[in-house]
Protein backbone atom coordinates (compact mmCIF):
# COMPACT_ATOMS: atom_id res chain seq x y z
CA UNK A 1 0.00 0.00 0.00
CA UNK A 2 1.55 3.51 -0.55
CA UNK A 3 0.48 7.14 -1.02
CA UNK A 4 2.11 9.70 -3.44
CA UNK A 5 1.11 13.37 -3.92
CA UNK A 6 1.75 16.09 -6.14
CA UNK A 7 1.89 19.92 -6.89
CA UNK A 8 3.44 21.21 -9.75
CA UNK A 9 3.52 24.74 -11.71
CA UNK A 10 0.91 26.07 -13.62
CA UNK A 11 1.63 26.01 -17.20
CA UNK A 12 2.35 21.93 -17.05
CA UNK A 13 -0.46 19.98 -16.34
CA UNK A 14 1.90 16.55 -15.35
CA UNK A 15 0.58 15.39 -12.35
CA UNK A 16 -1.76 11.94 -13.56
CA UNK A 17 2.00 11.22 -14.96
CA UNK A 18 3.94 11.88 -11.70
CA UNK A 19 1.23 10.41 -9.15
CA UNK A 20 1.14 7.23 -11.55
CA UNK A 21 4.91 7.31 -11.79
CA UNK A 22 4.86 7.42 -7.79
CA UNK A 23 2.44 4.36 -7.78
CA UNK A 24 4.27 2.42 -10.25
CA UNK A 25 7.48 2.59 -7.63
CA UNK A 26 5.88 1.64 -4.75
CA UNK A 27 4.52 -1.21 -6.35
CA UNK A 28 6.72 -3.24 -4.64
CA UNK A 29 4.99 -3.11 -1.71
CA UNK A 30 1.96 -5.02 -2.31
CA UNK A 31 -1.88 -3.41 -3.17
CA UNK A 32 -5.02 -5.10 -4.58
CA UNK A 33 -6.29 -1.71 -5.97
CA UNK A 34 -5.15 1.56 -7.14
CA UNK A 35 -6.70 5.49 -7.88
CA UNK A 36 -6.04 8.92 -8.30
CA UNK A 37 -7.58 12.05 -7.91
CA UNK A 38 -6.50 15.19 -9.79
CA UNK A 39 -7.25 18.84 -9.30
CA UNK A 40 -8.99 20.70 -13.07
CA UNK A 41 -10.31 23.66 -13.80
CA UNK A 42 -14.14 21.95 -13.21
CA UNK A 43 -13.36 20.37 -9.97
CA UNK A 44 -11.95 16.86 -8.94
CA UNK A 45 -12.29 14.56 -10.70
CA UNK A 46 -11.03 10.62 -9.41
CA UNK A 47 -10.48 6.98 -11.32
CA UNK A 48 -10.11 3.85 -9.18
CA UNK A 49 -10.54 0.76 -9.87
CA UNK A 50 -9.79 -2.94 -8.15
CA UNK A 51 -6.49 -4.92 -9.42
CA UNK A 52 -2.68 -4.16 -10.43
CA UNK A 53 -1.90 -1.07 -12.14
CA UNK A 54 -2.97 -1.77 -15.56
CA UNK A 55 -6.07 -1.68 -14.60
CA UNK A 56 -6.22 1.90 -13.68
CA UNK A 57 -4.20 2.63 -16.54
CA UNK A 58 -6.72 1.09 -18.81
CA UNK A 59 -9.37 3.33 -17.07
CA UNK A 60 -7.11 6.61 -17.33
CA UNK A 61 -6.99 5.97 -21.31
CA UNK A 62 -10.53 5.35 -22.03
CA UNK A 63 -11.41 8.37 -20.03
CA UNK A 64 -8.96 11.15 -20.81
CA UNK A 65 -8.77 13.22 -18.03
CA UNK A 66 -7.61 16.72 -18.19
CA UNK A 67 -4.44 18.00 -17.79
CA UNK A 68 -3.89 18.84 -13.78
CA UNK A 69 -0.92 20.47 -11.67
CA UNK A 70 -2.09 19.04 -8.43
CA UNK A 71 -3.08 15.15 -7.41
CA UNK A 72 -2.88 12.31 -4.94
CA UNK A 73 -2.31 8.78 -5.99
CA UNK A 74 -3.21 5.37 -3.84
CA UNK A 75 -2.81 1.52 -4.05
CA UNK A 76 -4.86 0.20 -1.21
CA UNK A 77 -4.24 -2.80 1.26
CA UNK A 78 -7.96 -3.74 1.72
CA UNK A 79 -8.62 -3.68 6.09
CA UNK A 80 -12.30 -2.77 6.09
CA UNK A 81 -14.22 -3.69 2.59
CA UNK A 82 -13.38 -6.03 -0.04
CA UNK A 83 -11.38 -5.00 -2.71
CA UNK A 84 -13.82 -3.23 -4.89
CA UNK A 85 -14.00 -0.70 -7.13
CA UNK A 86 -15.92 1.11 -5.30
CA UNK A 87 -14.01 0.33 -1.96
CA UNK A 88 -10.72 1.91 -3.95
CA UNK A 89 -9.30 5.61 -3.30
CA UNK A 90 -9.86 8.19 -3.60
CA UNK A 91 -13.00 8.84 -1.40
CA UNK A 92 -15.17 11.48 -2.20
CA UNK A 93 -16.14 14.04 1.03
CA UNK A 94 -19.16 16.52 0.92
CA UNK A 95 -22.76 16.42 -0.55
CA UNK A 96 -20.84 18.09 -3.95
CA UNK A 97 -18.25 15.33 -4.20
CA UNK A 98 -15.29 18.29 -4.06
CA UNK A 99 -13.13 16.50 -1.97
CA UNK A 100 -11.20 13.54 -2.25
CA UNK A 101 -9.20 11.55 0.49
CA UNK A 102 -6.44 8.63 -0.03
CA UNK A 103 -5.99 6.76 3.29
CA UNK A 104 -3.30 3.65 4.18
CA UNK A 105 -3.88 2.65 7.78
CA UNK A 106 -7.10 1.75 9.74
CA UNK A 107 -9.02 4.26 11.73
CA UNK A 108 -9.83 1.84 14.41
CA UNK A 109 -12.91 4.40 15.86
CA UNK A 110 -14.73 4.59 12.09
CA UNK A 111 -17.66 2.93 13.22
CA UNK A 112 -18.81 5.61 16.01
CA UNK A 113 -18.28 8.36 13.48
CA UNK A 114 -19.81 6.91 10.33
CA UNK A 115 -23.03 6.57 12.95
CA UNK A 116 -22.65 10.19 13.51
CA UNK A 117 -22.87 11.07 10.01
CA UNK A 118 -25.43 8.50 9.37
CA UNK A 119 -27.51 9.75 11.77
CA UNK A 120 -27.04 13.68 9.58
CA UNK A 121 -28.06 12.19 6.61
CA UNK A 122 -24.10 11.75 5.05
CA UNK A 123 -24.83 8.56 2.51
CA UNK A 124 -21.58 6.34 2.23
CA UNK A 125 -20.32 4.79 -0.98
CA UNK A 126 -18.30 2.27 0.20
CA UNK A 127 -17.92 0.01 2.90
CA UNK A 128 -14.30 1.60 4.17
CA UNK A 129 -13.41 2.90 7.24
CA UNK A 130 -11.59 5.51 4.76
CA UNK A 131 -14.79 7.17 4.05
CA UNK A 132 -15.71 8.51 7.52
CA UNK A 133 -12.73 10.96 7.09
CA UNK A 134 -13.34 12.09 3.56
CA UNK A 135 -16.49 13.06 4.67
CA UNK A 136 -15.95 14.70 8.12
CA UNK A 137 -13.09 17.30 6.48
CA UNK A 138 -15.35 18.15 3.81
CA UNK A 139 -17.80 19.19 6.04
CA UNK A 140 -14.56 20.96 8.32
CA UNK A 141 -13.79 22.60 5.07
CA UNK A 142 -17.52 24.00 4.56
CA UNK A 143 -16.80 25.90 7.20
CA UNK A 144 -13.39 27.08 7.40
CA UNK A 145 -12.78 27.08 3.59
CA UNK A 146 -9.19 26.37 4.62
CA UNK A 147 -7.70 22.49 3.96
CA UNK A 148 -5.23 22.53 6.89
CA UNK A 149 -7.70 24.06 8.86
CA UNK A 150 -10.12 21.34 7.89
CA UNK A 151 -7.71 18.56 8.23
CA UNK A 152 -6.37 19.49 12.03
CA UNK A 153 -10.00 19.82 13.07
CA UNK A 154 -10.63 15.84 12.44
CA UNK A 155 -7.56 14.00 12.72
CA UNK A 156 -8.20 14.47 16.28
CA UNK A 157 -11.12 12.63 16.39
CA UNK A 158 -9.45 9.50 14.50
CA UNK A 159 -7.76 6.90 16.66
CA UNK A 160 -5.59 3.89 14.69
CA UNK A 161 -2.99 4.54 12.38
CA UNK A 162 -3.22 6.60 9.09
CA UNK A 163 -1.60 9.05 6.37
CA UNK A 164 -4.35 11.23 4.81
CA UNK A 165 -4.05 13.08 1.94
CA UNK A 166 -6.67 15.01 0.67
CA UNK A 167 -7.63 17.67 -2.16
CA UNK A 168 -10.81 19.88 -2.56
CA UNK A 169 -11.90 21.59 -6.24
CA UNK A 170 -12.03 24.88 -4.05
CA UNK A 171 -8.24 24.78 -3.67
CA UNK A 172 -6.28 23.98 -6.23
CA UNK A 173 -2.68 23.98 -5.71
CA UNK A 174 -2.75 22.49 -2.45
CA UNK A 175 -2.47 19.16 -1.45
CA UNK A 176 -2.53 18.64 2.72
CA UNK A 177 -1.25 15.67 4.47
CA UNK A 178 -1.34 13.82 8.27
CA UNK A 179 0.35 11.26 9.74
CA UNK A 180 -0.29 9.15 12.60
CA UNK A 181 1.46 5.97 13.62
CA UNK A 182 1.81 5.84 9.71
CA UNK A 183 4.57 7.13 7.57
CA UNK A 184 4.33 10.54 5.53
CA UNK A 185 7.69 12.06 3.67
CA UNK A 186 7.75 15.68 1.77
CA UNK A 187 9.61 15.43 -1.21
CA UNK A 188 11.05 19.21 -1.62
CA UNK A 189 11.60 20.28 -5.55
CA UNK A 190 12.18 23.56 -7.78
CA UNK A 191 8.57 25.12 -8.15
CA UNK A 192 7.07 21.43 -7.01
CA UNK A 193 6.54 19.40 -4.09
CA UNK A 194 5.63 15.91 -3.30
CA UNK A 195 4.52 13.71 -0.99
CA UNK A 196 4.96 9.92 -0.03
CA UNK A 197 4.44 7.01 2.45
CA UNK A 198 7.99 6.68 1.25
CA UNK A 199 10.69 8.10 -0.98
CA UNK A 200 10.12 6.02 -3.61
CA UNK A 201 7.08 7.42 -4.29
CA UNK A 202 9.06 11.17 -5.76
CA UNK A 203 12.57 9.71 -6.08
CA UNK A 204 12.55 9.92 -9.53
CA UNK A 205 12.18 13.91 -8.99
CA UNK A 206 14.05 15.03 -6.46
CA UNK A 207 16.21 13.76 -3.46
CA UNK A 208 15.46 16.61 -0.97
CA UNK A 209 13.39 15.00 1.67
CA UNK A 210 11.83 15.99 4.75
CA UNK A 211 10.33 13.02 7.31
CA UNK A 212 7.36 14.26 9.37
CA UNK A 213 7.17 13.05 13.01
CA UNK A 214 4.05 11.24 14.54
CA UNK A 215 1.08 13.79 14.77
CA UNK A 216 1.98 15.98 12.43
CA UNK A 217 0.27 17.92 9.08
CA UNK A 218 1.99 19.49 5.86
CA UNK A 219 0.46 21.28 3.74
CA UNK A 220 2.20 22.01 0.42
CA UNK A 221 1.67 24.11 -2.69
CA UNK A 222 4.30 24.09 -5.76
CA UNK A 223 6.36 26.91 -4.12
CA UNK A 224 5.46 26.14 0.15
CA UNK A 225 5.72 23.41 2.42
CA UNK A 226 4.26 23.85 5.76
CA UNK A 227 4.43 21.49 8.75
CA UNK A 228 2.28 21.96 12.23
CA UNK A 229 1.41 19.72 15.05
CA UNK A 230 -2.23 18.21 15.62
CA UNK A 231 -2.42 20.64 18.13
CA UNK A 232 -1.96 23.66 15.40
CA UNK A 233 1.81 24.47 17.28
CA UNK A 234 4.31 25.28 14.19
CA UNK A 235 6.75 21.73 13.57
CA UNK A 236 9.23 20.89 11.47
CA UNK A 237 10.01 17.98 9.90
CA UNK A 238 13.88 15.92 9.65
CA UNK A 239 15.55 16.91 6.07
CA UNK A 240 17.51 14.25 4.82
CA UNK A 241 18.78 14.08 1.14
CA UNK A 242 17.78 10.18 -0.60
CA UNK A 243 21.27 8.87 -1.32
CA UNK A 244 20.27 5.47 -2.72
CA UNK A 245 20.24 4.91 -6.39
CA UNK A 246 16.75 4.31 -7.50
CA UNK A 247 16.43 2.35 -10.94
CA UNK A 248 15.19 4.08 -13.74
N1 LIG B 1 -8.24 0.80 5.88
C1 LIG B 1 -8.29 1.36 4.58
C2 LIG B 1 -9.12 0.48 3.65
O1 LIG B 1 -9.32 -0.66 3.89
C3 LIG B 1 -6.91 1.64 3.98
C4 LIG B 1 -6.11 0.38 3.70
C5 LIG B 1 -4.68 0.70 3.20
O2 LIG B 1 -3.81 0.97 4.06
O3 LIG B 1 -4.45 0.67 2.00
O4 LIG B 1 -9.57 0.94 2.65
Amino acid sequence: CGIVGYVGPNADGKALDVVMEGLARLEYRGYDSAGVALVTSDGVDTEKRAGKLVNLREALEADQLPGATTGIGHTRWATHGGPTDQNAHPHRGGADGRLALIHNGIIENFHSLKKGLVAEGVTFESETDTEVAAHLVAEAYAGTGDLTEAMKAVVNRLEGAFTLLAVHADSPGVVVGARRNSPLVVGLGDGENFLGSDVAAFIGHTRHALELGQDQIVTITPDSHEVINFDGSPAEGKPYEVTWDAAA
